[in-house]
């Protein structure tokens, strides 16, 4: 068998500890926390207020540095990154979806997925051919040239998943994706997320607290005292 990417786990959360001051007592929020995340597979995080959950999300992301442990992208340490490599890593490897959808309300749905691979180095052509892509395969084929406005909750969120995986990441990482949107276009948005992360052997870490949407995921974890635990 060759060996590859997929032979890494493509996020691993390797002993992450984090704590915040509070006065003068100190809150762990993550103690030794492990999660390994595998390409293909789609984990729901599901955990009370305050557990921690943003913070691990932030983490995962490289938007925050833990006090202790690392995290690992497709096999590869970041601990001793600068700023500079911490960004190119995340630009290059993690998408992320938020509750809302964060989208540019100038342009187009199709010009939302575009820029940020024109951003990447892309050519307009070949960015414009894959956005057109993913946003057909995402349902929104007669959608390309609506503003965000002229868009509803769950189409305007299909394409902020679009944007989220057009430069091609190895893990999406979303923070209730599905939390402002009804029950039914939580449900139709969730499919279109799962069939992507399966399609594209993306790793998916979703927060969310609708637990039918958790049950249909490959994992359930939650936190507790800092932890991550596996559920069922
Ligand atoms: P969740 O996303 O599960 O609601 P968070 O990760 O946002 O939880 O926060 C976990 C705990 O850490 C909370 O009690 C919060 O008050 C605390 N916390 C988060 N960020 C900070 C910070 N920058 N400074 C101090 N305390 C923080």
């Amino acid at each position: 068998m060759m060996s590859g990417a997929d032979d890494y786990p493509a996020l691993w959360l390797n002993d992450i500890s984090r704590s915040y001051a509070q006065g003068e007592t100190r809150l762990d929020i993550l103690d030794s926390a492990e999660l390994a995340l595998w390409p293909g597979q789609s984990v729901a995080l599901v955990a009370p207020s305050g557990a921690g959950k943003s913070t691990l999300l932030h983490i995962a992301g490289l938007l925050e540095k833990p006090d202790a442990g690392d995290v690992l992208i497709a096999g590869a340490s970041t601990r001793n990154m600068d700023d500079g490599a911490r960004a190119s890593a995340r630009r290059a490897d993690i998408g992320f979806v938020y509750q809302f959808h964060h989208l540019l309300p100038e342009f187009t749905a199709l010009e939302n997925v575009v820029l940020p691979q024109m951003i990447a180095g892309l050519k307009r052509g070949e960015a414009t051919r894959r956005a057109s892509e993913l946003l057909t395969y995402l349902g929104l084929g007669l959608r390309l040239q609506h503003r965000p406005a002229e868009l509803s909750g769950g189409e305007q969120q299909r394409v902020a998943i679009a944007r989220s995986v057009a430069n091609g990441p190895r893990i999406l990482l979303a923070d209730e994706p599905t939390g402002n949107l009804d029950p039914r276009t939580a449900d139709q948005v969730f499919g279109a997320l799962t069939q992507l992360v399966r399609a594209s052997n993306l790793a998916a870490l979703i927060v969310t607290h609708n637990v039918e949407i958790a049950g249909r995921m490959d994992r359930r974890v939650t936190l507790r005292e800092g932890k991550v635990v596996e559920l069922e």
